[in-house]
């Protein structure tokens, strides 16, 4: 078979990302690719931390993006604020809290594991309880909107427990950051890192992050080094810091960052408040039309993600074959359950660009129509 150029087929993305990107995004990674010392590509650099400021509500001075996807931002909180030997109290309410788990052993990290049921928030005072029985710890992670099961948990408040403990919170904002309230500096958050291709609707890629001065003198003040040379944020700073003369250290990823300004911008162009607003009442637009066809919400309402709609397969449906068809027969992606969700769970991703009144119809009636197959 000869190979030619790929043309990849037309989608709708409703699943947990990516999301579907803006034309306007992907026209500006079609411009000319120039050098990454490039003055002109710095000043764009620099454009891009300063949206990201806004993005997440923050002054933080050390506010850069990650060349790599939003697993990439987890480990470069993790890698760099964990030492060998160090007690972290890790949120775990899902696959994402699972894998911080995982990254803090790696960095030789002693977890202590506070659970909140899948598709349940994490509660303040299981916290509060692992903090008290545990003095010794000095850093509490969690994760602001758990994609693999739509729970939101509360952020402001599991923060202001760490920090009566004289503990630093990571915090996981992937599929946050854009689509719900998130205010890095008013509730204090320590380091959080985010996503390009959920509620950005960025390609994917890249990972915004944001440390505050309590993060950097607790990674200033580290006995060891970072284990890590990539993703060390002493040497990335190097090439993101504002200050001194930017030294390589790495190739950006420049046609993705271009993207991403983009994004960044049509962000700044609606306002952040009025995009948090979109995603709700999409959120509320979809939830009545999953409703009137019958289907429920995995997470009780207060603690759902309006971005991400977690909701129960019907008993006797097949799983695979409903997602196949959407997507055969509607060109639609919906997200399936991870881990132990799998076959339980759809999940149907509101993001970015993607959330919008005629993307919760078109899903809705494509859902419906396949869901009858089922039923007569
Ligand atoms: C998607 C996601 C990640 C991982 O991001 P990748 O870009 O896939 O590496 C981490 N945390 C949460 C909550 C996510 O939704």
């Amino acid at each position: 078979m000869e190979i030619t150029s790929f043309h990849p087929p037309q989608r709708i993305l409703m699943g947990p990302g990516p999301s579907d990107i803006s034309p306007r995004v992907l026209e500006a990674m079609s411009r000319p690719t120039i050098g990454h010392l490039d003055p002109e590509f710095i000043r764009m650099m620099d454009q891009v931390k300063q949206l990201l400021q806004y993005a997440f509500q923050t002054r933080n001075d050390m506010t850069f993006v990650v060349s790599a996807p939003g697993s990439a931002g987890m480990e470069t909180a993790i890698v760099n604020m964990v030492e060998p030997g160090d007690t972290v109290i890790v949120c775990v309410n899902g696959v994402f809290g699972g894998r911080m788990q995982a990254m803090v052993e790696r960095c030789g990290g002693q977890p202590v594991v506070v659970e909140a049921p899948w598709g349940r928030a994490i509660e303040p005072e299981k916290l509060e309880a692992a903090l008290k029985a545990h003095p010794e710890a000095r850093v509490v992670t969690f994760v602001h909107a758990e994609t693999s099961t739509g729970a939101l948990s509360d952020a402001r408040t599991l923060a202001a427990i760490a920090h009566q403990h004289d503990c630093l919170v990571i915090v996981d904002a992937v599929t946050s950051l854009g689509g719900c309230p998130l205010k890095v500096d008013e509730w204090e958050l320590d380091v959080v890192y985010s996503g390009s291709q959920k509620c950005l609707s960025a390609p994917p890629g890249l990972a915004p992050i944001t440390f505050n001065e309590r993060a950097v003198a607790h990674i200033q003040n580290r006995k060891t080094p970072v284990q890590s040379w990539f993703l060390d944020v002493n040497l990335v700073m190097q090439y993101w810091g504002g200050q001194q003369r930017r030294a390589y250290h790495h190739t950006a990823p420049i046609n993705n960052l271009y993207g991403l300004h983009e994004a960044l911008v049509m962000l700044k162009e609606e306002g952040l408040e009025n995009a948090w607003q979109r995603h709700r009442e999409n959120h509320l637009r979809l939830k009545t039309a999953l409703e009137a066809i019958g289907l429920e919400f995995f997470v009780p309402e207060a603690e759902r993600i309006p971005q991400l709609n977690a909701v129960q397969i019907p008993d006797g449906v097949d799983d695979a074959q409903v997602r196949q068809r959407l997507l055969e027969e509607f060109r639609l992606e919906i997200g399936a359950g991870l881990g132990p969700m799998a076959g339980k769970i759809w999940r149907i991703g509101l993001m970015g660009y993607g959330s919008n009144p005629k993307n919760v119809l078109y899903c809705a009636s494509a859902l419906e129509t396949v869901l009858k197959t089922f039923r007569s």
